[in-house]
């Protein structure tokens, strides 16, 4: 990627040390989701930290699946986060099943009884728990630790053929039932599960643990640095033990982060299919959702969501991102790229009582004033027009520049016009406006003559096409609290649907084409809803914002 400011960080500092000393021949970094659900802006931070400092070290990123968990795992959710690793501009070096180790992670599991390192625990979950002590007290032995490295083969072998039900058994490491890190008190590293997998079908009815899968995932695509969040700094040790004792050729180091979290933002996989489940949002990349294909389908560009997590930056202490700042960013992206035009959201006719009937005018206007290698395009104006409902009022208040009564305003590119009636209904409600306008105004001839205080935009009402605004607050109320369900937070007003109109020549806006739209701010044209007859606009993001880097 060639865009970002690779800023430093303290993983490019290890890693480049380990270089140094020739621990490593090079960098290979894994990105390992579980196929339990579609990627969040989370796991955007994860990729875009180990495809990218891969490629700062010219090294390798494997694109892991981790399916040690048949039962919530699918084919659906792989085909995704291959799509929006794509999407956000990364190329994988190998693409990898932790399913397709299962046969091997059996083998280290039969060598470590064989070392005497495992055995098989007859014991429940619960009486395990039980036995494990506390962070004061150390754990109780288990009279299954006794067993002989016979026994414990065979009956792991009968865990493997399926003899056993779900729960019956399972096999730990034999590590440290003092060790003050609970972690190392004989964790379980295989259980039974007779579970169909998405991957590997039938074949298997144990599945390893992650803590013993994944170091082994690690070693047997000789990963160098195993990049994860600062959950697992407590199973570091764990994790060494098992690259020590199973005897694989490669030594992984694993180096922790904080993950990443957004204000107002639910950021877990869990959670995200909860609202999808409950039909909350309509599927996984409604563009409320944090999920990368609801930011694309938002119309945020990858280039954003990178830069993005560059600035971030990575560190161990957790924190929690201010959302504007992702905003700023697809806006700083926006501004040179979206050609601008005009949209109305909530029409209001207006009649030029004194323009000619049945004439029509080209007028000229530039597609980015910032960026005029954009070129031009010609907008309709005609006798009646579009403008915003706000953008008039009967009664204003002070300080209101805008349409009222008598007063004066310029049409963005066109005249100046003067408001001299209000049309009403039987029931007092306005149907339209009659202006006069000024022939001598017209936008770009110079005019100096007088000044007005407003610019408002417009279509022109005989040429405009009909377009829906679908406009977005965020889809929880208030920060997250703990205690409460989070779906007794979701806003019930997260969705505004509006219909307008655009400029004529919008005809030819293609799904995922992006526009500044005056004064509104940013679109995405819907990829999903838009037709030939039927154009859906997406907000991605404002004009402005308080938000200051
Ligand atoms: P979730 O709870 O949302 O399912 P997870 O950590 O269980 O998240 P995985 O599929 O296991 O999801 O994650 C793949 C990779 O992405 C892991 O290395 C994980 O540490 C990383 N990751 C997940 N969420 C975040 C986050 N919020 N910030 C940074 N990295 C994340
Ligand atoms: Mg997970």
């Amino acid at each position: 990627m060639g865009n970002e400011n690779h800023s430093s960080n303290f993983i490019k500092s290890i890693m480049t040390e380990d270089l140094e000393r020739g621990q490593y021949d090079e960098v290979i970094t894994r990105f390992p989701p579980e196929p339990n659900g579609y990627l969040h802006i989370g796991h955007a931070k994860s990729v875009v930290l180990n495809f990218g400092l891969a490629d700062e070290f010219k090294g390798k990123t494997n694109l892991r699946f981790d399916d040690t968990n048949p039962l919530k795992e699918d084919r659906e959710f792989v085909d995704a986060i291959k799509e929006d690793v794509k999407w956000l501009g990364y190329d994988w070096d190998g693409l990898f099943f932790a399913s397709d180790y299962f046969d091997e992670m059996y083998e280290r599991a039969v060598l470590l009884i064989k070392k005497g390192l495992a055995y098989v625990e007859d014991l429940s979950v619960d009486e395990i728990r039980e036995y494990r002590g506390t962070l004061i007290e150390p754990g109780k032995e288990s009279p299954s630790r006794s067993r002989s490295v016979e026994e414990n083969l065979t009956l792991f072998e009968k865990m493997k053929n399926g003899e056993f039900k779900d729960g019956e058994k399972v096999l730990r490491a034999k590590i440290d039932m003092a060790s003050p890190n609970i972690n190392m008190r004989d964790p379980v590293i295989y259980r039974i599960s007779h579970t169909t997998h998405h991957h590997t079908g039938n074949k298997w009815c144990i599945y390893p643990m992650y803590a013993f899968a994944h170091p082994l995932e690690d070693a047997i695509e000789g990963v160098s640095h195993s990049i994860c969040t600062t959950e697992f700094e407590d199973q570091r040790p764990l994790y060494n033990w098992v690259v020590e004792n199973c005897e694989v050729e490669a030594n992984p180091k694993q180096i922790e982060f904080a993950r990443l979290n957004l204000t107002q933002t639910v950021m877990s996989k869990r959670k995200l299919k909860q609202l999808v489940d409950n039909d909350i949002v309509d599927g996984w990349d409604d563009p409320r959702m944090p999920t990368i294909s609801g930011l694309r389908r938002r119309g945020y560009t990858p280039e954003a969501i990178r830069t993005f997590c560059y600035e971030v930056g990575v560190s161990k202490g957790n924190s929690v991102v201010d959302k504007q700042m992702l905003e700023h960013f697809v806006r700083e992206d926006l501004k040179l790229k979206a050609p601008r035009t005009m949209a109305i959201l909530k029409p209001l006719k207006v009649v030029i009582t004194n323009y000619p009937e049945g004439q029509t005018e080209m007028l000229e206007a530039e597609n980015n004033p910032e960026k005029p290698e954009m070129g031009k395009r010609e907008i309709p104006f005609s006798r009646e027009i579009y403008i915003e409902q706000e953008d008039f009022m009967e009664n204003p208040p002070k300080k209101y520049f805008r349409l009222f009564p008598g007063n004066e305003v310029r049409l963005k590119h066109a005249y100046f016009i003067k408001c001299e009636d209000v049309i009403k209904d039987e029931e007092g409600h306005i149907i339209e406006i009659h202006c006069t306008y000024d022939p001598e105004t017209k936008s770009g001839t110079g005019f100096t003559g007088r000044k007005v205080k407003g610019t408002i935009h417009w279509v022109d009402a005989s040429q405009a096409k009909p377009a829906e605004f679908r406009l977005y607050e965020p889809l929880i109320q208030e920060e997250e609290d703990e205690e409460k369900d989070f779906l007794e937070n979701i806003n019930p007003q997260s969705l505004e649907v509006l219909k307008g109109y655009v400029e004529p020549n919008m005809e030819k806006a293609q799904p995922q084409d992006k526009y500044q739209f005056f004064r509104h701010g940013y679109f995405n044209v819907d990829p999903k809803d838009t037709n030939r007859e039927h154009l859906v606009f997406n907000h991605i993001v404002s004009l402005k914002s308080s938000f200051k880097l």
